[in-house]
C-alpha cells in the first residue's frame, strides 16, 4: 500500500475541492455566511499571513476566540503550514491563562475583538507573545483604546487582504498539529498535543455510525467551545465529510442557541449537560424537526434530562464519554440491535451509560495501581484505561511525577467504571469525586442522577465531607427548579426508595447555583472549598 500521510492537508483539500459550495455560518455579534470554498481561499491566505508575521516554522499559534468561521481558518492554516494551534480557554482565570500560554510558548495570539479587553491586561505576563491579531467580531473595545506595549497589534482582515494564498505540504503525520490544556477540574491545566495523524484518525472515527455518524447532509452546531478538546473533533470531522457548520459566536444564551438551531435547521448539536439543561425549559413548541442528534458529554448526562428531550422532541440525548487526553471521543452510548426489545425505561437506563468504544479505541478496567484487568460483568469497578492512536501517551512537558500511561502502555483516565459483557462502559465517578464511607465507595454521579430526577430539582451535586466515624459522608448541594418549594425531608423521602440506605446524603443544602468550571461542568473543587468547614448535623 502507498505511504499516504494522514495529515490535515488532506482534510482541508477534501473540503476545498469536494464541498466548496457547502455553507458555513457564524452567528456573530455580526453574522458571517460563507462556504467551504471561500473559507479555503482565506485559510490559504492565512497561511501566508503567518509567514509574513515571521512565526517560527513550528511555532505555537494561540487563539482566544469564540466558535466562528475565522477560528476554523486558524484550525487549518496553523497546522497545514507546520505550526501548532493552541486554543486558549477564554474562561480560565488570568493566572491560569498566563500559565498555559507561557508553558506552550505561544508566539502570536488571534483574538476576537469582543474578548480583547480580557486578554490585553495579561499580555505583559506572556513575553513570548509578540504579535496580537485582532479579529473584529463587531463588539468590544477598539484596540487603539487599550494599552498594549509588549506586542504588535494588527487587524486580521487588513493583514489577510495583503497576503497571498500558499500551498500546504505537511508530510509528517506524526508532527504536532494542535494543543489543548485540560480545563483543570482536578489541579493545574495540563497540555495535550494532538498530531496530524491522531486528529485524522479521530475525525474518521467521529464520522462513523458508531461515532456520531456525520455526513454531507448534516448541519453541525458545535456549542462545545473550539478551545475544549477541539470542539470535540467536530471542526475537523465536518470538513472531512462535508457537513455544514454553524458557529454560535459569542451568544451562548439558551435562547440564542435554540434560535440558531431552529433557523439554521441544525441536524447535530453538541454541548455539555448544563447547556442542554439550560435549553430544556424553552423546548416546548420549538421547531427542531431537522435535529437528529443532541450530543452530550463532558459530565454524566442525567437520565431525567435525556428522557425530557426524548418526550419533547422525540430524540433522546446521545451521550459520549471522553477526555481532552483522548481527543476526546472514546465511547458513545448508541443502543444496539440487542436493545431492540427493551422497555422505554430500560432503554433510558442504557442511554444513561457512557456506551461502547468507537472503532480504534480499546477500553479496560483495572484494579487501581495494578495492570490486572477486571472482568466485564458490569459489577466489578476499577480505573478505566484506554488505548488508541488518539489517546495521549504523555502530557506536554509535564510536572515531575505526573504520569499518564501505565507500564504496559494504557492511558490512565482517573475515572472509575464498570464494563458490561458487550463492552459498554458505565462510569461510576471520577476517582477524586467518589465518597469513601466506612471503607465503601458511594458514587456521587449516581446519587446526583437520582436527585436530579426529582421534578423539583434543577441541579444537584454531591460531595464528600469529613466524618469522624465513617471517614467521609455525602452531602447534596441542590438548586431548586423554578417555583419549586421542595424540602430536604421530601427529597430524602424520595431517595429512600431509590438508593441504598447508607447512600442517603447526611445533609441536603439548598444553594442558588452550582459553581461551574471553565467548560461548564459542575466544579466539585469549588463546592468542596465552599463546604470546607462544614459540620454535619448530628
Ligand atoms: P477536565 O478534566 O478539565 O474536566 P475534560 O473535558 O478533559 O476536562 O474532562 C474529562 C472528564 O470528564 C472525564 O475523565 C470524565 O470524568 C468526565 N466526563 C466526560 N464525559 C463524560 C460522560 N459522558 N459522563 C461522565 N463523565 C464524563
Amino acid at each position: 500500500m502507498q505511504d499516504y500521510p494522514l495529515t490535515l492537508d488532506s482534510i482541508f483539500l477534501r473540503a476545498e475541492t469536494l464541498y466548496a459550495d457547502r455553507a458555513l455560518m457564524s452567528a456573530g455579534p455580526v453574522p458571517v455566511r460563507t462556504t467551504y470554498g471561500q473559507w479555503a481561499e482565506r485559510t490559504r491566505r492565512l497561511g501566508g499571513l503567518l509567514d509574513t508575521l515571521g512565526i517560527s516554522s513550528d511555532g505555537r499559534v494561540a487563539t482566544f476566540a469564540w466558535n466562528s468561521t475565522r477560528h476554523l481558518e486558524l484550525y487549518f492554516a496553523a497546522p497545514c503550514t507546520g505550526r501548532v494551534l493552541h486554543t486558549l480557554n477564554i474562561r480560565l482565570f488570568p493566572e491560569q491563562l498566563a500559565y498555559v500560554a507561557n508553558h506552550a510558548g505561544d508566539e502570536v495570539v488571534f483574538v476576537d475583538r469582543s474578548l480583547l479587553g480580557m486578554l490585553a491586561p495579561l499580555l505583559p505576563s506572556i513575553p513570548s507573545i509578540t504579535h496580537v491579531v485582532v479579529m473584529d467580531d463587531g463588539a468590544g473595545p477598539e484596540p487603539s483604546d487599550l494599552t498594549i506595549t509588549t506586542a504588535e497589534v494588527y487587524d486580521y482582515e487588513e493583514l489577510l487582504a495583503q497576503c497571498e494564498p500558499v500551498e500546504f505540504h505537511t508530510t509528517d503525520e506524526y508532527q504536532a498539529a494542535a494543543m489543548c490544556y485540560t480545563s483543570g477540574t482536578t489541579g493545574n491545566p495540563k497540555g495535550v498535543v494532538y498530531s496530524h495523524r491522531s486528529t485524522w484518525l479521530h475525525s474518521m472515527a467521529a464520522i462513523t455510525t458508531a461515532g456520531l455518524g456525520c455526513s454531507e447532509s448534516d448541519v453541525i452546531l458545535p456549542i462545545v467551545p473550539m478551545f475544549h478538546a477541539n470542539a470535540w473533533g467536530l471542526a475537523h470531522a465536518a470538513p472531512m465529510c462535508g457537513a455544514g457548520l454553524v458557529f454560535p459566536g459569542s451568544d451562548m444564551s439558551p435562547q440564542g442557541l435554540l434560535t440558531l438551531m431552529v433557523n439554521e435547521k441544525v441536524t447535530v448539536a453538541a454541548g455539555v449537560p448544563t447547556i442542554w439543561a439550560g435549553i430544556r425549559p424553552l423546548l416546548e413548541g420549538a421547531d427542531l424537526s431537522h435535529l437528529r442528534a443532541v450530543v452530550c458529554g463532558g459530565s454524566a448526562v442525567p437520565q431525567s434530562l435525556s428522557e425530557f428531550y426524548r418526550e419533547t422532541l422525540g430524540i433522546p440525548i446521545l451521550q459520549a464519554w471522553g477526555m481532552t487526553e483522548t481527543h476526546p471521543l472514546a465511547t458513545v452510548a448508541h443502543l444496539s440491535s440487542r436493545d431492540a426489545n427493551l422497555s422505554e425505561q430500560d432503554a433510558a437506563a442504557r442511554r444513561a451509560r457512557q456506551g461502547g468504544p468507537v472503532p480504534g479505541m480499546e477500553v479496560r478496567i483495572v484494579e487501581p495501581d495494578t495492570t490486572e484487568a477486571l472482568p466485564w460483568d458490569d459489577e466489578a469497578t476499577g480505573e478505566l484505561q484506554v488505548r488508541s492512536p488518539w489517546a495521549a501517551s504523555d502530557y506536554y512537558d509535564p510536572d515531575p511525577g505526573v504520569e499518564l500511561s501505565t507500564p504496559d502502555g494504557w492511558m490512565k483516565t482517573g475515572d472509575v467504571a464498570a464494563i458490561d459483557a458487550f463492552g459498554s462502559v458505565r462510569l461510576v465517578d471520577r476517582t477524586k469525586d467518589l465518597v469513601k464511607s466506612g471503607g465503601e465507595w458511594i458514587s456521587s454521579v449516581e446519587l446526583e442522577n437520582e436527585i436530579m430526577a426529582h421534578p423539583g430539582v434543577a441541579e444537584a451535586a454531591v460531595i464528600g465531607v469529613p466524618h469522624p466515624k465513617w471517614d467521609e459522608r455525602p452531602i447534596a448541594c441542590v438548586v431548586r427548579a423554578e417555583s419549586s418549594t421542595v424540602t430536604a425531608e421530601e427529597l430524602m423521602e424520595y431517595l429512600r426508595s431509590r438508593v441504598a440506605k447508607w447512600w442517603l446524603p447526611d445533609a441536603i443544602e439548598f444553594i442558588d447555583e452550582i459553581p461551574k468550571t471553565s467548560v461548564g461542568k459542575f466544579s466539585k473543587k469549588d463546592l468542596r472549598m465552599r463546604f470546607t468547614d462544614y459540620v454535619l448535623p448530628s
